[in-house]
């Protein structure tokens, strides 16, 4: 999709998104599914046989809706709406991996990304329209935050993946076998929607995903994690990116405020209250050039984690423009992975997809509102041509 066009018609989609204020019922749980059913003087079933019809066929108009019957499908049709964000671009990469830019309420865009593998397909979901951490190697971070995704925006790009590939109407099977909240945003800041979405996420009437099988994903947000137990049993990834607090205060500021101790602490919490013990922490170290690639650092990471119940997931820094970060070279990560592995770690080492797409944390939204700035640049006769010709 050519940079000019596609954003003509992302600005049109935000331009013509309806603001109304019927109930959307895209993200709404079983339990409030039913409770918004009774408060109609409806049986509880009703929820469920409109949740099979919103997330199991794709359906958004009442009307189709043939077990209901006509006075209360049009009851729905005048105060309830099923609204899923728009697209607002799609990108195919050779290697299978399809990225959206999304367009939400307000004229923000956040990203989505399914990368299928052998018989699974990961969705990569947002949870915030940018976000208030600040990593510093994170360009979701440098995007600094807007606002929180509703329920229904975030169980929304599960919806819009699904419906990309007419899965619905062609029978073709999961579409969507795993979700990883890895997308824009810190999930455990926006609590009550992503838990919401979760739970449709692994509910049986929506896309009964195996609770293994959906993983949040936290930089630290401990008070949150604490909590995180009493309301769902997903699998938990943690950011840590560095073994010791010095470096770490560095590069991710939420460790000032709850140093490492405490977040894996709270992280050994969360899986002890799990009734599956064989659970583990996914730590996720995204390695970053000259900063903490190093095998001091790796044998200082094997000594922390000692003992731990976890596995470690490498992530070789994805570059953006002026990230001021650099990927390290194969032999780098190569090291690094000898040496937690030779320590008895199992360590997976994150494969870059995509990558002809830009398929990374807050990449495509980076270059899409990159493109409007020079397009908005180039309409005020401003024309920086530098930026112009930078477009990759
Ligand atoms: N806010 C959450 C989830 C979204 S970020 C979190 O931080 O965990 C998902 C993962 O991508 C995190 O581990 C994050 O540190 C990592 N990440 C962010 N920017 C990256 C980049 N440029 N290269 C590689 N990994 C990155
Ligand atoms: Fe936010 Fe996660 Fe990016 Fe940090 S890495 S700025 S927590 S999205």
């Amino acid at each position: 999709m050519a940079g000019s066009d596609a954003m003509t018609a992302a600005d049109q989609l935000i331009a013509t998104s309806p603001v109304t204020d019927r109930v959307n019922l895209l993200g709404l749980t079983r339990q409030q599914l039913e409770t918004f059913f009774t408060d109609l003087g409806e049986k509880r079933f009703r929820a469920q046989q409109v949740m099979k019809w919103i997330h199991h066929r794709g359906v958004r108009d009442f009307e189709e809706m043939t077990d209901l019957s006509q006075s209360l499908r049009t009851q729905l049709g005048e105060i309830a709406e099923i609204t899923p964000p728009n697209i607002a671009e799609q990108h195919d990469s050779q290697d299978g991996t399809r990225k959206w830019a999304i367009a939400v309420e307000g004229g923000s865009l956040v990203e989505a990304v399914l990368i299928p593998e052998g018989d699974r397909a990961t969705l990569c979901v947002s949870s915030q329209v940018g976000c208030s951490l600040d990593c510093t190697f994170c360009s979701t971070g440098k995007q600094g935050f807007q606002r929180d995704l509703t329920a229904a925006e975030v169980i929304g790009q599960v919806w819009l993946a699904i419906n990309s590939y007419d899965a619905w109407q062609s029978g073709k099977g999961r579409v969507v076998t795993n979700v990883v909240m890895m997308g824009m945003g810190e999930p455990l800041l926006n609590f009550d929607n992503v838990v919401s979405a979760m739970s449709l996420m692994c509910d049986d009437l929506a896309y009964g995903l195996s609770k293994r099988k959906v993983t949040l994903s936290t930089s630290g947000v401990v008070p949150n994690l604490d909590r995180l137990a009493e309301w769902a049993d997903v699998s938990l990834a943690v950011s840590l990116h560095a073994p010791n607090d010095a470096l770490r205060d560095q590069i991710v500021p939420i460790n000032r405020k709850y140093p490492i101790a405490r977040l894996l602490a709270s992280a050994r919490a969360y899986l002890d209250a799990q009734t599956d013990k064989k659970r583990v922490v996914t730590i996720e170290y995204t390695l970053l050039a000259g900063v903490n690639d190093s095998v001091e650092q790796a044998r200082e990471l094997a000594a922390l984690l000692k003992d731990y119940p976890c596995k470690i997931n490498l992530i070789p820094f994805n570059d953006f423009p002026n990230s001021g970060y650099q990927r390290p070279s194969g032999n780098a990560v190569s090291r690094f992975w000898q040496v937690l592995t030779d320590a008895g770690f199992v360590v997976t080492v994150r494969t870059t997809r995509g990558d002809d797409i830009d398929a990374a944390c807050g990449q495509l939204v980076g270059e899409v509102v990159d493109r409007t700035r020079r397009a908005e640049r180039h309409r005020a006769g401003r024309g920086d041509h530098s930026l112009l010709e930078s477009g990759r």
